[in-house]
């Protein structure tokens, strides 16, 4: 055991919102340490892999508000470390043309005057070949979405957080908070101290807030991560300008799928159901449901006549999800100097950095850069009290 050490602030939890908030603490002059139970790097969360879509496509303005601020501080970390972490690759959305889900994301991309090029059926595979859109689909592109090579995204912004002085302890389980004045963060190696404490545990959220009395209505949820193979190789590729697309809603879905380019593994190309099955985050590869599987199976035998419609390789991630599935950004209800950020309900990557500068501007008692309401705590309390 090390002797009791003093840190300006405690982030627990080494994953893309912990790294990102670390970082901007450091920024700050902020002594800083992150904290995160697993040897880095590992595949037992939600932010490991190598790819994640960025995109404004959303029906909600405040996301899109977000994400302009996003863009801006991606391109600061790219430019600050000479390392590319997003590649332009455009956003196919589709989804039945009257449909409420389809029709709320192009028309907020309209309002917000996001960059999006309205497909046709009859110009549709002029722009995408090799993918058929379903009878009575709408189709838009948004030209400035793309890819996130997401591990190096880590690797970068926890060596900038080091470089600025931040102290990372990998391998090191916190067991115990303490609340106060100062915070007591107790791990499987030290004891430290704090003035301020971000909890950014991801699916384990809860295990680390009932020890400062607090359960959040958050539901955690195995996804099976499929790669299809390409009959033939390079069909699909980032370099054949292959957009990152959605399929909002169909006869079948409840959720939307989504796919990137072929780039991680070659001649893979990965597709994915944006829903999985409840899991213990501890008992992840205990969860051995499939039926997502099945829906992707139709799906690619259905509109993506390139690919084996049989996964090649199946990987596990994993969701946190709120009822909303908006997120939570805010100060514990009690402790005010207990910051929490949970919930990412599988699309958080792409606001790490605006995640990790109102985190940090919330432990550091400021006003935050964006109004939180859609992210407190506080609107869970009318329907789930029991939760709280
Ligand atoms: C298959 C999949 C696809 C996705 N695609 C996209 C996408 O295209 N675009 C997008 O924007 N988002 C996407 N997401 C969502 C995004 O990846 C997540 O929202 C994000 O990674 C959540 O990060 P996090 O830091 O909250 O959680 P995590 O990455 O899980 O990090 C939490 C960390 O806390 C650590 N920890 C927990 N308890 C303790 C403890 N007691 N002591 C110390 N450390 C602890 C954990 O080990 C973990 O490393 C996807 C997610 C998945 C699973």
């Amino acid at each position: 055991m090390r002797p009791e050490e003093r840190f300006d602030c405690v982030v627990i939890g080494a994953g893309v919102q912990g790294s990102f908030t670390a970082y901007q603490l450091a920024q700050q002059n902020r002594n800083t340490l992150l904290l995160e139970q697993f040897v880095l790097p590992h595949s037992r969360g939600s932010s490991h892999g190598q790819t994640r879509i960025i995109r404004k496509a959303y029906s909600e303005d405040f996301y899109v508000d977000m994400m302009e601020e996003s863009y801006k501080l991606w391109a600061q970390l790219e430019k600050e470390a000479g390392v590319q972490l997003y590649r332009q690759t455009g956003l196919l959305v589709m989804g039945p043309e009257k449909s409420d889900g389809y029709l709320k994301v192009k028309t907020t991309l309209q309002r917000n005057k996001v960059p999006a090029v309205v497909l046709t059926p009859d110009n549709f595979n002029q722009h995408i070949p090799n993918l058929r859109l379903a009878e009575g689909d709408g189709a838009l592109v948004e030209i400035t979405a793309g890819v996130l090579y997401a591990d190096r995204v880590l690797r970068t912004v926890q060596t900038q957080f080091e470089k600025l002085g931040g102290v990372l302890r990998d391998n090191e389980e916190v067991t115990d908070i303490k609340p106060g004045p100062c915070v007591t963060v107790c791990t499987s190696a030290g004891v430290y101290v704090a003035n301020s404490v971000v909890i950014t545990a991801g699916p384990w959220t809860n295990a680390l807030l009932a020890h400062t009395g607090l359960q959040l209505p958050l539901e955690v949820v195995k996804i099976n991560v499929c790669y299809w193979k390409e009959k033939v190789s390079g069909t699909y590729h980032v370099k054949k300008r292959f957009p990152c697309f959605i399929q909002t809603e169909g006869e079948e879905t409840k959720e939307h799928i989504y796919g990137l380019p072929s780039n991680e593994y070659p001649g893979l190309v990965k597709i994915c159901y944006h829903m999985g099955s409840r899991t213990d985050p501890d008992q992840r590869d205990r969860q051995t449901e499939r039926t997502d599987i099945d829906i992707l199976r139709r799906f690619v035998a259905r509109c993506m006549p390139g690919l084996i419609p049989e996964p090649a390789v199946v990987e596990s991630c994993m969701y946190t999800l709120t009822p909303d599935h908006n997120f939570v950004l805010d100060c514990h209800p009690t402790y005010n100097n207990i910051i929490i950020g949970a919930g990412f309900s599988g699309h958080g990557f792409k606001f790490g950095p605006v995640v990790g500068k109102l985190l940090c501007e919330l432990s550091l008692g400021e006003v935050p850069s964006f109004d939180l309401s859609p992210f407190r705590i506080r609107r869970f309390q009318t329907n789930t009290k029991s939760a709280l």
